[in-house]
């Protein structure tokens, strides 16, 4: 079985998989999800984003009936049915079908799907050249720490970020610097990285944490405070981090260049450790 779907306990071929078109996920993004990827044919850290799906359910009072035990068994057997060497598995939680009604019953019964795809890792020359940016004003809502399947802000600044032929949408409110559309976002102002603090306004990544804290160990200073747009511009580096970007060079914003226009090499440095601690 190639691309592999997982409803509600049981694995078939994506392309046989469905559900109800009352499933309060599709009628009001009413769920929330993950996206895990494999290094070496293993889910990388599995537990850190199990751990977040509970988060993110229970912030919406969704019941997550899997144990981190059960969702390790699911996604190993799912790796196995599906056989790529690397793979991308998307989990989600929905509240579930019923009629269409804002308002919800508590006892419905969750939909749980997963998806196992082949994985599309960003580019090699691109990881090594670095991509393009705009910004965009954040138009989310005040829970972006929800891992939400309700994506809509992000689904239009990815568009945008698409049709002006750049890689990422930066979201800016106020002047300030949250995060990317599919991102975080990390400033380096000489040895000082400067990113938006966890909290409501950003997704907190698996990701940011990995590198902050291999930041950490090479004695950086890290400061979690809002980068300002202009911080952004002056940049000596910006990178992005994130499950499918990993750690990717920022290069140019709105057509200016960041620092020397090429990737840096604090950045450079932090995806090589990256990369050594996949394995
Ligand atoms: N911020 C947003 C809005 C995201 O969608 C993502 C990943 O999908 C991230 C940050 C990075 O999170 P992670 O490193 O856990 O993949």
């Amino acid at each position: 079985m190639p691309e592999t779907a997982f409803i509600n306990g049981r694995f078939l071929p994506l392309a046989e998989a469905s559900v109800s078109i009352e499933d309060r996920g599709f009628q009001f993004g009413d769920g929330v999800y993950e996206v895990i990827r494999t290094y070496r044919g293993r889910p990388f850290k599995p537990e850190a984003h199990i751990a977040r799906l509970n988060r993110s359910a229970e912030a919406i009072g969704l019941r997550q009936p899997y144990s981190l035990e059960r969702w390790v068994g699911c996604i190993s057997e799912g790796l196995r049915l599906a056989a790529f060497s690397e793979a991308k598995i998307y989990v989600q939680i929905t509240r579930g079908a019923a009629p269409r009604d804002h308002a919800y019953a508590q006892d419905l019964e969750p939909t749980i799907v997963m998806t196992i795809r082949e994985l599309h890792p960003v580019a090699v020359a691109v990881q090594a050249a670095g991509v393009d940016a705009m910004t965009i004003e954040d138009l989310r809502w005040g829970r972006c720490d929800i891992k939400s399947v309700n994506l809509l802000a992000n689904v239009l600044a990815r568009q945008q970020a698409k049709q002006a032929g750049v890689f990422e949408a930066i979201l800016v409110r106020n002047g300030e610097v949250a995060e990317g559309a599919v991102s975080n976002v990390i400033v380096v102002e000489g040895g000082t990285l400067i990113t938006a603090p966890e909290g409501p306004r950003i997704l907190s990544g698996v990701t940011r944490e990995v590198v902050l804290s291999l930041a950490r160990q090479e004695g950086m200073d890290i400061q979690e405070r809002y980068p300002s747009e202009k911080q952004l511009y002056g940049a000596s580096e910006v990178f992005l981090t994130g499950t499918t970007v990993e750690v990717l060079p920022v290069v140019r914003i709105d057509g200016q260049p960041i620092g020397g226009g090429q990737p840096g090499p604090v950045t450079r440095s932090l995806a090589k450790r990256f990369v050594a601690q996949t394995g």
